[in-house]
Order: structure tokens, then C-alpha cells, then sequence
């Protein structure tokens, strides 16, 4: 009898499974009705393909994304699992060859696409009525509520299932769902007393950076310059810009594509498989361009302009990084955007549509100009918690200096007073600077502060304002008129009973860029293999192997078949059909430049979280905090020190946990720790927020963050 884990590590030949897996292939086994909710490149696909291959019967995969069956089924069939798909892209005659192959039993998964393949739902259901069916994976199930931000009615036929086939369990999957969404899917598919699986959205691969406008294009340039190997995405907001922009980068020598509705589906569908081939490393799009895409080695995605919504900008965000490497998500902000932007957050005739637009595009801007950690802002807006810092975003990776700004904020407080809050900060801004504009009246420039923060810029002032939003001693009313109102915080600072700190960004600390020393060399020419490879197979060649596979292989340098089933990627069938290929490449490379194996260095997980190479990513506030522990003080020292909050201690220290240096007693009592540890098997979670909401208000985010460290490096007791 196979196991999960023996499936995972011989056909998929991945090593262990990712936070969640096992226990959704567990209820799937068990035959419950289970309900996914997991980020993009989480690992949804292998929570229905391994209770597949473990059933006796077959499995039908529901999918919208017709553009991907077909990848997807190469992608199982180079793994040896027996797959297939039903959709309008085959002919008559290849249609009725897979249904001929399913009645004979050669099949274990099908994909279909709910659209025109059946007519109506008798044929739906005349169709699978015969077939020995085991389990039901319904992918992407947002579809199937008007909720949600795609619906498809031909998914509503899906409703039948649990009437026609009660006995056999379904599992729903997607990347987005909201409340509502949620509980559309559970209740329009008739799931049975479903279990739930919900991960965290926190991509923590992609890093988060977002820059200035002014001078965008040097920024942009010379960053592609850095990362020629790499393939990514740029979005632009017009269909002109991205011609513009590629028509510019080939100019300058890159190997890049435009993308967007305009073009003759002739060439887009040229331009994205181009991309996807690896033929054309950049991609300069509109957001027409992303669905349906499941490119896994997309190392970085630019925004030239600003994304209408937080929604948009992590979906677009992330096709980067699905491979689990580090990737990258740079923004150009500038103001300008926003104005421009406004105007398409008017919706004719639907007032209030136009108003949550507008909201959520001011929630955008609002992100953009937070000087907290931008991953934290997120994850806020999504409903989860966070902790203050997440050392990969360009706040958090800024060195700040604070400097007391008590005079600035009492100048900005009292000319919005003095304004009767009925202005909005441009307005302030050039009443502050004492501006001879028009707008202004004779009465206003009477005042006494007009003119008092004449020796401030504008966009110095621009970002006081925002500061002082952020630290709530201003409020900005949502809407049109996004007029400034003093608070319950102002009057104490007009008064002068409270001091207001500013913090000013002075250097941005350099992250080192890749986690572990591979050989650049050696990864080109495994590329190459692989690029070569996959066109003799007419795939794209992340179907082959994911770049994962190769940075191991560039990293470890197996020598021998035996050394090359411990990297990741190398199934059994794998392993016959590509394994010697790979290998003489590595050694001939080892040979020739008198390279040993390294093997010894990919220690199984527990060992090599100890030396984890997260050292040298550690930044040395973490260092500090760290020290600080060390020397014997507490955490509400360090924090009162540091000037931080306990909060960001008890971060900082749980780094420290997953390496081993501090022991989890030293930091959390025995009765909390076993709490904890029966709230995270009850949850299975890593979403902070559900933990601690269950726990209740005795037990820290910084304490249950250092258990869960502590179970990452010893497993759980
Ligand atoms: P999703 O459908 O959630 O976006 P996928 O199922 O496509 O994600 O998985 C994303 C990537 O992660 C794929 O390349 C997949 O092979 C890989 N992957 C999934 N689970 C594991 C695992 N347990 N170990 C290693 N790689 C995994
Ligand atoms: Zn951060």
C-alpha cells in the first residue's frame, strides 16, 4: 500500500509536503468534502492528483482555464500519471479517443471544461453516469459565485454533482475568495459538513518594493541590465504604453513583447507563447495579460502605473515567484496616477459602485504612501494579521532616523484648524507655503498661518501630511473630497502636551539576492538542456523542470543517480526519462572545473534550518533585538530601548527560534505552548490571525509566531 509521501516523493519526487498538503490529501482519503483556499503557487494541484493516484477509480478535475489542460496533462504524463482532458480545442474524433480510453480504464484524472463539451446537464450527467468516479476537484471553484470576481454560469451546472453522485467526495479549490464568495461555493455545490483548509496569503517569496515615479525609466533599465536571464512582467496602464515601452526595451537591447486586447490574436497568442517558451524574456503588458497563466519561473513583475486596487495589484504581483524562488514586485508611484486613475472609478449611473472604486483605489495610494511594512498593510486588508515587520519589503529593508517634528505638525494641525477642515492636502499644502495662488482668499491669507512652512517643499509637506494620516493625528475623509479633519490626536499636539515623531528613510540596505552560492555557469547550461528538451517535446520548459530543480542541481552537483533523487523534481519517471542527461552535464561541468559533489550540504529539513541560510539575510535589527536577549534583558526592555514595540521583539527573537539559538521555554511558558500546539493542530494554520483570535487575549502574536517557529524546526512534540 502507497502512501501520500510515497506518491509525493516517487512520482512528483518532491521531498515533503507544504504546510497544508497533508492534511487536505487526508480528508480527501477520508472521503469528506473539502473546501482549499491557498495563494497562487501554494500547491493546490497535488492536493487532488495524489488522492488520484491513491483511489481506485477516476478523477474528474473541473477547470475554466482551457488554455491550461493541456500543459497541465503534459505536465502529469512527464511524471507518469495517466492524464487527459475534454474540451473544445480537440476535434470529434480526438474527443471520442479519450472517452474510449476512459471506458477501458487507462485513465486516472480528467480535466473538463464546463462550456461546450455538454450541451445540457442530462448529457453531463449521461456522460459520467457509467464512469467508476472517485473523487471530484473543482479548480478555481470561485467561478461558480456572482460574487466573485469571475463568475461563469455553465459552473452553476456543477450543482447537480451531489445530487447525482452523493457518495463521492468533492473538493473545491481557489486562490481568491472573500466571505461572501465562500460561502456561495460551499452552499451552490451542496458540499456535506465540508472541512475547510485556509492558508495564509502571504507570498513570502516575492519581495515588495515600491518606488518613486520620477525617474522611473533609468530604475527600470537598469534593473533589467541586473537580471538579463531572468523572465518577468511589466504592466502599463494603456494598450500605447505597452507598445511604446517594448518598442524602447528592444531599442535598448532586451528581448521583450508587447501584450494586450488590441493586437490580432494571432500575434498575442504568438507574444505570450514566446514568453512562456522562454524565447522572450519580458513581457510588457496590460492587465489582459496573466490569466491563465501558469508560467512558474516569472522572476519579477513591474508596475509602470498604479493598480486600480490592492485586489488587482496582489494578483498581478503574484505571477511572480510561483516556484517558490525569491521574485520581485516593484511599483512606480507618483500622485499623478491617482488623479488619472480617478477618473475611471466613475461608473455611469451606479453611484454607489463608483464610490467602493474610489475607496479601494484610495486604499492603493494609501499602501503606496504607508512608511509601515507594506506586507503588513496587505495582509491587513486581506484580514489577516501580521506582524509589524517582514524584512522584504523597501520599508522594512530602509534605515531610518527619527527626529522630533512637534513645530511641523503643529503648523500642518493649526492650518487645517484654521481652514475650518474643509480643504484637501493640496489645498494645505500651498496655504502653508504661503502660495499666491487664486484659490486662496484674501480672508485666508490673513491668517496667521499662511504662509508659516514657506521654507518646506511641497513634497516634503505632501509627505508630513501623509504621516501625520498614518499616525492618525489626521484624518481624510474617504470619497470625492478627501477634505483633512483634525482628530481626538490633534488637540493634544496644538496644545503642545504631545510630541510627534517623524522618521526620515536615509539608506536602503542591500538584501543579498540569491539564498544559497550555485554556479552561474552551470545553471545556463541546465537551462539550455532543458529549453532543448522541451521544444523536442513541444512544451513549455517549466513542464520539464521547474527552475527549483535546476538552481538544486547548480547548487548540490550530484555526481551519481543515487545523489540525484535527492534533488527536488526527480520522480522515478523522471529520473529514467531525463535523469543521465542532467547528470553528465553536472559532472562533465564538475569535471572541468574540479568541483566535488555538495550534497552533503542538502541536509534534510530539520538539520538545515539550524544553519540556515537565513543568516546572512538577517538584518541587524533582528541582531540587535537579539543581542539585547542575550544580555538578559526582557522583551519590554528591549522594546522600551529599542523604542520598538514588544510586538517586533518577539518577531525579531522568533528568527531566532527557527535557527536553533533560542530555546522556545526561554520565551513562552509550557501551558502556553501546549495551548498553542493544540490550537495549530486543531487550525492546522498559518493564518496568525484565526490563531489568535481562538487563543484569546492572554496569549501574543509574538508568542504563538515563536511556536510555530519552534514546530518548523523541531516538527510538532
Ligand atoms: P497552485 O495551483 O496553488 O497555484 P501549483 O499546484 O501549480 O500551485 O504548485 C505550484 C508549484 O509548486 C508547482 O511547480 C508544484 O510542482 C510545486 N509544488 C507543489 N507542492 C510541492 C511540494 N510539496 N514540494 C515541492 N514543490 C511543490
Ligand atoms: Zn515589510
Amino acid at each position: 500500500m502507497s502512501t501520500p509521501l510515497d506518491v509525493l516523493n516517487k512520482q512528483f519526487g518532491f521531498s515533503e509536503f507544504r504546510f497544508h498538503q497533508q492534511k487536505i490529501i487526508e480528508s480527501v482519503l477520508a472521503k469528506k468534502d473539502t473546501a482549499v483556499l491557498m495563494p497562487t503557487g501554494g500547491g493546490k494541484s497535488l492536493c487532488y492528483q495524489i488522492p488520484a493516484l491513491l483511489f481506485d477509480g477516476l478523477t474528474i478535475v473541473i477547470s475554466p482555464l482551457i488554455a491550461l489542460m493541456k500543459d497541465q496533462v503534459d505536465g502529469l504524463r512527464l511524471n507518469g500519471v495517466a492524464a487527459s482532458f475534454l474540451n473544445s480545442t480537440l476535434s470529434v474524433n480526438e474527443q471520442a479517443q479519450v472517452m474510449n480510453d476512459i471506458r477501458n480504464q487507462q485513465i486516472k484524472i480528467l480535466y473538463i471544461a464546463p462550456e461546450k463539451i455538454f450541451i445540457n446537464e442530462q448529457q453531463f450527467l449521461n456522460f459520467l453516469k457509467p464512469l467508476n468516479i472517485s473523487l471530484f476537484a473543482i479548480d478555481e471553484a470561485h467561478c461558480i459565485s456572482q460574487w466573485g470576481h469571475d463568475f461563469r454560469p455553465e459552473y452553476l451546472q456543477l450543482a447537480v454533482l451531489k445530487k447525482h453522485f452523493p457518495e463521492v467526495p468533492i473538493i473545491a479549490l481557489t486562490a481568491t475568495a472573500d466571505e461572501l464568495t465562500r460561502k456561495d461555493i460551499l452552499e451552490k455545490l451542496k458540499l456535506q459538513s465540508p472541512k475547510i483548509f485556509i492558508s495564509s496569503f502571504n507570498r513570502e517569496n516575492i519581495h515588495y518594493y515600491i518606488e518613486p515615479k520620477r525617474n522611473w525609466l533609468p530604475y527600470l533599465l537598469n534593473y533589467l541590465k541586473e537580471h538579463k536571464e531572468d523572465s518577468g512582467i511589466i504592466y502599463c496602464l494603456s494598450r500605447a504604453s505597452t507598445e511604446s515601452l517594448a518598442d524602447d526595451l528592444m531599442e535598448y537591447g532586451f528581448s521583450a513583447k508587447p501584450y494586450h486586447a488590441g493586437l490580432e490574436k494571432q500575434q498575442r497568442d504568438l507574444h505570450q507563447d514566446l514568453f512562456i517558451k522562454d524565447k522572450v524574456k519580458i513581457i510588457v503588458a496590460t492587465i489582459a495579460f496573466g490569466l491563465g497563466i501558469d508560467k512558474s519561473n516569472v522572476r519579477y513583475v513591474f508596475h509602470v502605473d498604479l493598480p486600480k486596487n490592492i485586489e488587482s495589484y496582489y494578483q498581478e504581483t503574484g505571477r511572480a515567484g510561483r516556484d517558490g524562488i525569491k521574485s520581485d514586485a516593484i511599483l512606480f508611484y507618483g500622485r499623478g496616477d491617482l488623479v488619472k486613475l480617478k477618473k475611471f472609478c466613475e461608473i455611469e449611473n451606479n453611484p454607489a459602485q463608483s464610490k467602493i472604486m474610489l475607496e479601494k483605489l484610495n486604499k492603493m495610494a494609501r499602501l503606496c504612501e504607508t512608511q509601515t511594512c507594506r506586507r503588513k498593510f496587505m495582509m491587513n486588508y486581506f484580514g489577516e494579521e501580521y506582524p509589524d515587520y517582514c524584512g522584504s519589503c523597501d520599508v522594512c529593508l530602509s534605515k531610518y532616523e527619527k527626529f522630533d517634528g512637534t513645530i511641523i505638525a503643529q503648523k500642518a494641525l493649526s492650518a487645517v484648524a484654521r481652514l475650518d477642515q474643509r480643504y484637501g492636502v493640496n489645498f494645505v499644502i500651498d496655504f502653508l507655503r504661503g502660495s499666491k495662488s487664486e484659490k486662496i482668499m484674501d480672508w485666508q491669507m490673513q491668517l496667521k498661518t499662511y504662509g508659516v512652512g514657506a521654507d518646506t517643499g511641497k513634497e516634503e509637506w505632501r509627505q508630513y501630511l501623509n504621516d501625520l494620516i498614518v499616525m492618525g493625528y489626521l484624518h481624510q475623509e474617504e470619497g470625492q473630497y478627501p477634505v483633512l479633519k483634525l482628530t481626538e490626536k490633534s488637540r493634544a499636539v496644538l496644545k503642545g502636551e504631545e510630541k510627534v515623531t517623524f522618521v526620515k528613510t536615509i539608506t536602503r540596505k542591500e538584501v543579498e539576492q540569491k539564498e544559497l552560492p550555485y554556479e552561474v555557469e552551470l545553471f545556463s547550461l541546465l537551462k539550455i538542456l532543458r529549453n532543448r528538451l522541451a521544444e523536442e517535446a513541444r512544451v513549455p520548459s517549466y513542464i520539464i523542470f521547474s527552475d527549483t530543480t535546476l538552481l538544486e542541481l547548480a547548487t548540490y552537483l550530484p555526481q551519481d543517480f543515487s545523489e540525484l533523487t535527492k534533488i527536488s523534481g526527480f520522480g522515478e519517471i523522471k529520473l529514467q526519462r531525463y535523469g543521465k542527461m542532467f547528470l553528465d552535464e553536472v559532472v562533465d561541468f564538475c569535471k572541468k572545473n574540479k568541483l566535488p559533489s555538495r550534497i552533503m550540504n542538502k541536509f534534510p529539513k530539520r538539520q538545515r534550518k539550524t544553519r540556515s541560510p537565513r543568516t546572512s539575510e538577517r538584518s541587524d535589527t533582528k541582531l540587535e533585538s537579539f543581542e539585547l536577549f542575550r544580555s538578559g534583558k526582557s522583551i519590554t526592555e528591549i522594546a522600551t530601548l529599542r523604542n520598538l514595540s514588544a510586538s517586533t521583539i518577539e518577531n525579531h527573537l522568533a528568527h531566532y527560534i527557527e535557527s536553533g539559538e533560542i530555546e522556545i521555554d526561554e520565551l513562552v511558558t509550557p501551558e502556553k505552548i501546549e495551548q498553542i500546539e493544540k490550537a495549530i493542530q486543531l487550525h492546522g494554520d498559518l493564518s496568525l490571525g484565526v490563531l489568535k483570535n481562538e487563543l484569546g487575549e492572554d496569549v501574543s502574536y509574538g508568542e504563538i509566531r515563536a511556536v510555530i517557529s519552534f514546530i518548523k524546526l523541531n516538527g510538532s512534540k
